[in-house]
């Protein structure tokens, strides 16, 4: 029997743990010094906005971890022994390994700006970033958000809840235009407009500025305008949470540096989740892919190679999901920002501008090879059925109806997706499946 220890109790970590109390009988530590148990980080606005509390977002109790023998310390490790194995913890204390895992997560970027260790300014990433964003939200008016990304928009909505009027600075053209295509990224810049936030592109911070008594009253954008607030979020994106790990015999770039095996360059030492870099990603994939699912699909898969035989990490069809306000945004598989040759796009968008379909595929061969949905849910697995078993086009739209999770959109929607097909190809396919459950479960029996 090994110790594993593994640092950071977030979903990478705790998969981590979880899969190999199933696998093996290991003595397993998760140190983590955020919180005391594992929580659900993407909930964290739920619990602003008073739809959850606390408690709601804690996926296991207490009575898990100790029925797993899961120990849990709750510290801070500032250094390893990488020659001892041999973790030192902030209070002292310090912990041995037979192997170590690292889950340390991301971290709030922050780009030196002059003003931004104010009282009134905070990112928003951890429990103890919603516990100072609560403390400083409190009876203010105004506050401004530097950052269009996913995180941006959440931490506007919460603060839009409480009344609280929001500028929000974006970098790109139109919002997150340097992840989402044109027209999506137009749909979601007037979507958020139209919820009352001062959403303003083109602009980013320069410097944070005081009031008399050390606190933020006001901003000052490169455009040269002075913004007055009360607050200023900082949510400019993330970066693996290594610090304490660099200047170590750890190999890191960005992130910590794995092989497929999601192993360090130091024996019996692994990283999964956030704060890992991929040494060799795939095609069209990222070295670093800082999102759920992929921390939970690591911790699983390195429990199998610690406990059952090397698997390798296989980065699956991409996928995402996020909410700009009311609007559920989906992504599966290949959906670049600017879609060039060799690839090509079918895009549908309602008259209202609040919903839209794009298909992306091949130009050459006319197989399917993403989604990108606003408005609209997709089955995820059907969706990926098609990109993985290289569906043509025509297929695609022809059976889209497969794919609806809501009935009552597609007796609307798919003809107008065949109508945009014809236009384009001039070629004339009709709706085959209707969609029902019974053709959703014939669709997954066939393939
Ligand atoms: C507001 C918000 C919304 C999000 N929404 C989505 C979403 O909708 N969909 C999605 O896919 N992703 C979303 N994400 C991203 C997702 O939450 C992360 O990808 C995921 O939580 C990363 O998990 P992890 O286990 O790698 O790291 P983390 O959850 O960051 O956990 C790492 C833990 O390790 C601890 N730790 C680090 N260093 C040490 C140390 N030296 N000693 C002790 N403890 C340490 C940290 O304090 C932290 O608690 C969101 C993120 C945020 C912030």
């Amino acid at each position: 029997m090994e110790h594993i220890v593994i640092i950071g109790n977030g979903i990478a970590g705790i998969t981590a743990a979880r899969w190999i109390r199933k696998l093996s009988d290991h003595r397993i530590t998760v140190i983590s010094s955020e919180s005391d148990y594992f929580f659900s980080r993407t909930a964290l606005m739920y619990v602003y906005m008073g739809h959850m509390r606390w408690q709601d977002i804690l996926p296991y109790d207490a009575d898990f971890y100790k029925k797993n023998r899961i120990e849990l310390i709750y510290n801070h490790i500032q250094s390893i022994n990488f020659y001892n194995k041999i973790l030192q913890a902030t209070d002292g204390a310090s912990y041995k390994y037979d192997r170590l895992i690292l889950a340390t997560g991301s971290k709030s970027n922050y780009f030196n700006w002059e003003g931004q260790e104010l009282e009134g300014v905070c990112g928003l990433y951890t429990k103890q970033d919603l516990d100072k964003i609560e403390f400083l939200s409190e009876g203010i008016k105004s506050a401004v958000i530097v950052g269009g990304g996913l995180i941006g928009v959440e931490l506007a909505e919460m603060l839009h809840s409480r009344n609280i009027k929001v500028v929000l600075l974006a970098r790109d053209s139109a919002y997150w235009s340097a992840v989402l295509p044109a027209e999506e990224a137009a749909l979601v810049s007037r979507h958020i407009l139209e919820h009352q936030i001062d959403l303003r592109h083109e602009t980013g911070l320069l410097k944070i500025n005081a009031n008399e008594n050390g606190k933020v009253a006001s901003i000052l954008t490169d455009k040269g305008h002075t913004i007055p607030c009360e607050f200023v979020g900082i949510t400019t994106g993330v970066s693996p949470n290594i610090d304490f790990l660099r200047n170590t015999p750890l190999a890191c770039d960005k992130g910590i540096l794995v092989n497929n095996y999601l192993e360090t360059n130091i024996p019996n030492v692994y990283a999964i989740g956030d704060c890992v870099q991929l040494r060799e990603p795939i095609k069209d994939r990222k070295a670093i892919e800082a999102v759920w699912y992929t921390g939970s699909i690591m911790g699983e898969t390195l429990a199998y190679t610690i406990c059952v035989e090397p698997k390798p990490y296989e980065q699956l069809i991409w996928f995402n999901s996020a909410k700009f306000f009311d609007i559920e945004y989906q992504v599966y598989g290949l959906v670049p920002n600017k879609i060039e040759y060799p690839l090509d796009t079918l895009y549908w968008e309602s008259s209202s501008g609040k919903k839209s379909i794009r298909l992306i595929f091949d130009e050459d061969t006319k197989i399917i090879k993403g989604f990108n949905l606003m408005g609209f849910r997709f089955r995820q697995e059907v969706c990926e059925q098609w990109i993985r078993k290289k569906t043509p086009l025509e297929n695609v739209v022809a059976n889209i109806r497969l794919a609806f999770f809501e009935p009552e959109f597609y007796s609307d929607v798919a003809p107008k997706l065949l109508k945009i097909y014809k236009l384009k190809f001039g070629k004339k396919t009709s709706l085959r499946s209707s969609g029902s459950l019974n053709a959703v479960l014939r669709f997954f029996k066939k393939n």
